[in-house]
């Protein structure tokens, strides 16, 4: 890993505010010293949302500084056809469904076109397990958008995506799939597909979905071609919070191991489209949004970036959690589709303007970053030199 600015601890911990059963582990986080995952479960447990925040706000501030991120980017699902029928999801469909969609080579690349003038750095697709499209199909789509502009980074495909391409498309091993999605433009893989990774409730919400062991291999893999990825948690559905705590140390040793992960990125379930099993789940409240942003930055100590997605939270509450731990609002996204078909109300894109905004109002820095979470200035370069330290991976 290359090494990575450490912030002056500006912010201390107020004891006085801290209720006796965290204070020996907000003690720890002052000495920089790892939580265990009983601390872990204990923080789930508490109701004192400040003292958590307080206690996430030092991991916080010592990687981050006063900074808060955002990246400029254009999401793209190129289909939602999908061999699979996730409980959970409402993205999905089958080629005779009157929702499926699957838009052609050109119209993608048409789509990035239009959004490259406004700036983008990033384009980020993923799609369902589609049941027919070839391998050259998807070499294709990568050459076409990175000759659109090769300093475009691609991040692109979950990891059962990879899995699904390996196994049934490309007919390769996952090496040689990523080597292959990668000698055609792919600049790194995305984070999602982890759901929570409890084999019982996975088979409960995402019955035949690639196993917590295979969507690890495919990071793993990914990492040790010195490649980067980010990492997700889908929460606030029928999981425990043990099980919250499981998913986060299976993320936490990998990265113990590979360094790979950028950043953090947890979504709560988006209930109004549920059925079945999963039909009278609440959507998390605020609350809980917010407890499980902070309970997750100060765990993951070796995961330098926390990402708030406003899709899920709604931008005001993402503004509010840059005091939870988080210190990146995700993107500018310009169109999204998977929790909107899911039922979320919030916009499908934001402004620059409107991200900086909420983080200045927070009392935060607003800085630009590219897809492994460097600063940068208008014209893409990094903005000073000291910061080439922020790089964390
Ligand atoms: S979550 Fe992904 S794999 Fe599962 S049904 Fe939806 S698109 Fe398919």
């Amino acid at each position: 890993m290359l090494g990575r600015q450490r912030y002056s601890l500006g912010f201390r911990m107020n004891y006085l505010l801290i209720p006796k059963e965290l204070r020996s582990i907000a003690e720890k986080i002052e000495a920089q010293q790892r939580i265990s995952e009983t601390d872990a479960l204990a923080l789930y447990r508490s109701n004192d949302l400040n003292a958590l925040g307080m206690i996430a706000n030092v991991t916080r501030e010592r990687k981050n500084g006063n900074y808060a991120s955002y990246i400029h980017n254009r999401y793209i699902n190129y289909s939602n056809i999908c061999v699979l029928s996730c409980q959970f999801c409402a993205f999905a469909a089958k080629k005779r469904d009157a929702h499926a969609f699957e838009y052609a080579i050109e119209e993608i690349i048409g789509a990035v076109r239009e959004a490259l003038p406004l700036g983008i750095t990033e384009v980020h697709m993923v799609g369902g397990l589609h049941p027919s499209l070839k391998k050259e199909w998807y070499l294709e789509l990568l050459r076409g958008l990175h000759a659109l502009d090769p300093d475009l980074h691609i991040k692109a495909f979950t990891a059962i995506e990879v899995r699904h391409f390996a196994q049934r498309i490309f007919r390769m091993s996952i090496h040689d799939t990523l080597e292959t999605l990668r000698e055609a433009g792919l600049g790194s893989i995305t984070g999602g597909g982890a759901e929570i990774f409890d084999p019982v409730v996975r088979d409960k919400i995402c019955r035949g979905k690639e196993t917590a062991a295979e969507w690890l291999d495919v990071h793993r893999a990914w990492h040790q071609m010195a490649g980067r990825s980010t990492c997700t948690m889908l929460f606030g559905h029928i999981e425990t919070i043990a099980q919250r705590v499981d998913h986060l140390r299976q993320l936490r040793e990998l990265q113990d191991e590979t360094g790979g992960f950028t950043g953090f990125i947890p979504f709560a379930f988006e209930p109004s489209q549920s059925h079945g099993i999963l039909a009278d789940i609440k959507r998390a409240s605020a609350f809980e949004q917010l407890r499980n942003l902070a309970v997750s930055r100060i765990y993951l100590d070796n995961i330098e970036h926390l990402t708030a997605y406003w899709v899920s939270l709604g931008l005001p509450l993402a503004q509010v959690s840059l005091s939870y731990g988080v210190d990146d609002l995700h993107g500018t996204i310009l169109e999204e589709k998977i929790f909107h078909m899911a039922g979320a109300t919030t916009p499908q894109q934001q402004t620059v303007a409107s991200l900086e905004h909420a983080i200045r109002e927070a009392g935060r820095e607003p800085v630009q970053r590219d897809s492994f979470y460097r600063h940068l200035n208008g014209d893409k370069r990094l903005a000073r030199p000291d910061e080439r330290e922020l790089v964390c991976a």
